[in-house]
């Protein structure tokens, strides 16, 4: 794989430290859908509140997020009543990004009265197809609860705080030592497979995670992508 400092190729003349490690940033790729009115169901102010929360949780083991795209999802996809309806967007997923669907509401698949905050679903019909499903109802912490399902956390925690959890206080949540060992495996793997695009991110030249969406939003550069390698249509390993 080859490697570029971002700084060099903008044309910085910077000397970086023989200590300095690229840490990588995984590209989302959100779409939202409208209300009946068509306005967008939740803003990008509300995502990025959530991709906060997330990276403050991710950023502990070098792994962070990015949103590199934005799209509009079609009416007629805002309300997921069943699973079959969950399938429809495997045909709108980007395969080298994190795909987050925003919709209005998320029923469940098994008890019919409940609702989802959010749900990461591999598609029966695209078995490739992971991609997460964000209600607008959901709390902040959701986004970075179904980026630990999608990085390799399976089973929930009955742990207080823990991310994994239902019983939790956004500010608090955590990762314990054998999740984040899952999470940095997971990231380690579609990173080299080249299953996902990695922006690469001098630690000296950031050391706050959380300021590479603040730059996003200000207009600012992230850089190009570390590597692109198109996927392979397999998920890289079973989770
Ligand atoms: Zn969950």
């Amino acid at each position: 794989m080859k490697l570029v400092c971002l700084a060099c190729a903008a044309g910085v003349s910077l000397a970086a430290p023989a200590s300095a490690e690229l840490e990588p940033v995984f590209a989302l790729n959100v779409s939202i859908a409208p209300t009946a009115e068509g306005a967008p169901v939740r803003s990008e102010d509300w995502v990025y509140e959530r991709l906060d929360l997330a990276e403050r949780v991710f950023s502990t083991m070098k792994v962070h997020f990015h949103i590199w795209h934005w799209r509009t999802l079609a009416r007629d996809l805002a309300r997921i009543e069943d699973p079959r309806e969950r399938d429809r967007f495997a045909s709108l997923v980007v395969p080298t990004e994190i795909n987050v669907f925003v919709v209005e509401s998320l029923r469940d698949n098994e008890v019919k009265d409940l609702y989802r905050m959010g749900v990461t679903w591999d598609s029966h019909t695209t078995p490739s197809a992971r991609f997460i499903i964000l209600s607008a109802d959901c709390v902040r912490s959701s986004l970075a609860h179904e980026l630990g399902h999608f990085m390799g956390i399976q089973p929930h925690s009955s742990v207080k705080n823990n991310l994994m959890g239902y019983d939790r206080d956004d500010a608090l949540v955590f990762l314990d030592p054998a999740q984040q060992a899952l999470v940095v495996a997971r990231a380690y793997a579609l990173r080299t497979s080249g299953a996902l695009f990695t922006f690469g991110w001098f630690v000296q030249l950031m050391p706050h995670t959380a300021d590479i969406n603040g730059l996003r939003r200000s207009g600012g550069a992230v850089g190009t992508p570390q590597s692109f390698v198109k996927s392979s249509g397999q998920d890289p390993a079973p989770l």
